[in-house]
């Protein structure tokens, strides 16, 4: 590799390590970039998962490949740490490495006189009130409709967002070998008036999902924690899409046993 973006957080341990990696990619000839540009081959995000999802977008979503150093957060997405940055650097200066891709989840957004797409989204969607109220949403999959709820929300994970917020929710990890979708219910109301379902659903990645907002003038979306405050939401249309992600993964990885590690 040849150009090399590094997207770090302000911990002081991150930014040692930057500091640190810069210097022996620079002695391998290795051209460090502290911004994102057409020509970067690889971008190493420094952080925990939130600096992972934040140099994605720093990437504008293309799809370059990308990998994680772990500087003490959870880091389901980074394989290494700052005391592997000499495996890093072989990674940059051989073509042997195992590439975990990943889809995004597409996001359409119908307002009363536009439509938007928001930003891919790596982990989550959540679609939720403006104001701190609870929020009436109709919920179709394809063309059957499934339920009006009302309740703080709807959470759609990806795979890959499954062990993130949705894993908080109490809802399923799923092995990100399955191209799905989890639409979880945040906090539903259930009781005489009000009757929706509290498990989890799990629905193909190329079905469309979709949610319409009933008598609420501004909806916010958020996608992988950054919000979208909206006015007149009719429609959202949300479904896995075949653009990607690329992460570079340790040769030993398994999904499995970093569940194991970071869970138990
Ligand atoms: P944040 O609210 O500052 O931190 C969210 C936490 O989720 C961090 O501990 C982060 O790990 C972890 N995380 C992010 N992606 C993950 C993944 N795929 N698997 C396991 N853990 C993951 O927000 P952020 O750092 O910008 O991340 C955005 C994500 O936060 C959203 O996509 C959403 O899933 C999640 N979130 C979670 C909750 C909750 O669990 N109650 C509430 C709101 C949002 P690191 O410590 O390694 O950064």
């Amino acid at each position: 590799m040849k150009n090399v973006f590094i997207y770090s957080n302000n911990d002081a341990n991150s930014l040692k390590a930057k500091n640190e990696l810069k210097a022996l990619l620079e002695k391998e000839n290795i051209t460090v970039k502290d911004d994102f540009s057409s020509d970067i081959e690889l971008v190493i995000a420094i952080g925990g998962d939130g600096t992972f999802l934040r140099a994605i977008k720093a990437s504008d979503y293309s799809d370059v490949l990308i990998l994680g150093i772990n500087t003490g957060h959870l880091g389901f997405f980074a394989d290494y740490s700052p005391n592997q940055l000499d495996e890093v650097v072989k990674v940059c200066t051989s073509d042997n490495y195992l590439i975990q891709s990943y889809k995004t989840i597409k996001t359409e957004v119908e307002t009363k006189d536009s439509k938007i797409i928001l930003d891919p989204a790596i982990n989550d969607i959540y679609v939720k009130h403006g104001l701190s109220s609870i929020i009436h949403l109709d919920l179709s999959i394809g063309d059957s409709f499934i339920e009006s709820m009302a309740g703080d929300g709807l959470l759609i994970s990806s795979s890959a967002g499954s062990t993130a917020y949705n894993y908080s929710l109490g809802s399923s990890i799923v092995d990100p070998r399955l191209d799905l979708l989890q639409i979880k219910p945040v906090a539903p109301s259930n009781n005489a008036v009000y009757r929706s379902i509290t498990s989890s659903l799990l629905v193909p990645g190329n079905e469309n999902i979709v949610i319409e907002p009933k008598d609420v003038n501004d909806t916010v979306i958020v996608v992988d924690g950054n919000e979208n405050k909206i006015e007149d939401v009719k429609k959202i249309i949300i479904t896995l899409q075949d653009r990607v992600i690329k992460i570079i993964r340790k040769p030993d990885y398994k999904f499995w046993n970093k569940v194991r590690t970071k869970f138990i």
